[in-house]
């Protein structure tokens, strides 16, 4: 099939300004993008979009830029995202396809100079570069996706402004320069057409390839919300908005129509992969109200997510955050003495580790870390525990859940501990943080475990 609808569509002015965030599954193939394309051209004020990596595509460059992939491996991946990208690009009209084709061969051949160069000497750095490239396709195919039904796009490179630290794989976007970069670089174009970029991706001083963590994209278009002065925020996905809990773990969630800024952070916090964790941070300093809905259900409306809302129920949903692993230190010399918690907080720091949560008693702490496979960021490396051994006691335990209500009043309203911890009587429960937030209440238990936990305690609270 070859799209060629309208001829260019001239952009009305619009009062309100609008950036678009669509996720892997919403960019995954030709009519994924599409449909999309007409999300934005439906709307007026959708003025910048970002995009992230087609579904899949990070999977495999993670992969790919691991230690000792062998050459037959290498090939083997690049070709796999290859299938991906020109399966989009043939529904292309035949005017274009052969640029298109040829830039999208041109970026396959980049990525294989630097899988093999990485296969000989590992490094993070290299692995970030590896890792822009789902989202350096996906950008560019998108925009031309929009030129085919006749919106005038065009393609931005967004580290010309997205400027970082080089914490590769976890790096830090430098705001103040990205707000004088949008307004210098950005913003001049949005009269005439409609920008598209990519999320999750930035520029260190160096001018290396940097990546803000992975589903990063979701923060990536908030920061750009927030250094463009955008109206709204939405974030197209493959739900119809923001659930009670994750709709792949019970059929009982539901979509909730408006929450509040603080609650939908926290469900992000605490593991609703519905949003990267920081995407809220930046919405919120500008009070930029965000929306996620289905990009194949639009009409179905989503979530409103904003500052006040008409109701703060005590419980608002439940979040699961899964790969935790629990580290417990025990020293006698702790008793009564000062200085040890800065001491073991000083070599995590040191190995850019953040804990999650802590619990401590007097000869002992425990404390979390999420340690995800596919992650790119530091984790809890056996290193860190011999140094932590040098201090102390320590016991390492993986193949944990991380389980988090999430509502208001929590640390007062009465009852609260007995509704939930009676429901999952039957459960070994590793942690409990109770009363250090008022919006939550987490605890830990086996990986086995926690599909059956949210799924009877959704039933419990909110059914
Ligand atoms: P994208 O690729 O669009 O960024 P993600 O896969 O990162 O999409 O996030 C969407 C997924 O988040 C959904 O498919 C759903 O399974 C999961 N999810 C987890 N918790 C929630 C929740 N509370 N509400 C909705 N979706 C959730
Ligand atoms: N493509 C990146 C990832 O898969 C970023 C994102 O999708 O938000 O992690
Ligand atoms: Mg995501």
């Amino acid at each position: 099939m070859f799209i060629q609808e309208s001829p260019q569509q001239t952009l009305k002015e619009s009062s309100s300004f609008t950036v678009a965030k669509f996720g892997g599954t919403s960019v995954a193939d030709f009519q994924a993008m599409l449909r999309c394309a007409h999300i934005i051209k439906n709307d007026n004020s959708n003025r910048l979009v970002v995009v992230s990596a087609s579904a899949g595509v990070t999977n495999y460059l993670v992969r790919l830029s691991k230690k000792n992939i062998s050459v037959v491996e290498q090939t083997e991946i690049i070709t796999h995202i290859g299938t991906i990208q020109f399966n989009i690009t043939q529904h292309l009209s035949n005017v274009i396809v052969q640029t298109l084709n040829a830039e999208i061969t041109a970026l396959l051949d980049e990525l294989s100079v630097h899988a093999l160069k990485q296969s000989q000497q590992y490094s993070a750095k290299q692995g970030d570069a590896i890792l822009s490239f789902g989202e350096q396709l996906s950008s560019r195919l998108f925009a031309q996706v929009l030129q085919s039904i006749g919106v005038n796009s065009a393609y931005f490179n967004v580290q010309q402004v997205m400027k970082t630290n080089s914490l590769y794989g976890k790096a830090v976007v430098d705001i103040e320069q990205l707000a004088s970069a949008c307004s210098e670089w950005l913003t001049p174009k949005f009269t005439k057409q409609v920008i598209v970029t990519q999320g999750f991706i930035g520029q260190d001083g160096l001018g290396e390839t940097t990546t803000l963590g992975r589903g990063g994209s979701d923060y990536s278009a908030a920061l750009l919300a927030e250094a463009l002065n955008a109206n709204n925020l939405a974030i197209w996905t493959d739900v119809v908005g923001i659930f009670t809990t994750d709709p792949r773990i019970t059929e009982q969630a539901r979509a909730i129509k408006e929450i509040s800024f603080g609650e939908a952070a926290e469900m992000a916090t605490f593991g609703a992969k519905i949003l990267h964790p920081a995407t809220l941070i930046p919405a919120m300093r500008k009070n930029i109200p965000v929306f996620v809905g289905s990009s194949k259900e639009p009409e179905k409306g989503g979530t409103q997510i904003k500052q006040v809302v008409a109701s703060s129920p005590t419980y608002r949903s439940i979040a699961l955050r899964r790969e935790q692993t629990l580290v417990t230190v025990k020293s006698p010399a702790m008793l009564h003495a000062s200085g040890f918690l800065a001491k073991v907080f000083s070599i995590l720091a040191k190995h850019e580790l953040s804990v999650d949560l802590i619990t401590t008693s007097e000869i002992s702490v425990a404390l979390t870390f999420d340690n995800p496979s596919g992650s790119t960021q530091a984790l809890l490396t056996s290193a860190v525990v011999q140094e932590l051994e040098q201090l102390c006691e320590v016991t390492v335990e993986h193949g944990l859940s991380l389980v988090a209500v999430i509502g208001n009043g929590l640390d007062s309203a009465k009852g609260i501990g007995q509704s939930i911890f009676n429901t999952i009587n039957d459960v070994n429960i590793r942690l409990i943080c109770h009363g250090a937030s008022a919006n939550n209440l987490c605890f830990l238990v086996d990986e086995q475990d926690a599909n059956n936990v949210v799924e009877k305690l959704h039933n419990e609270l909110f059914t």
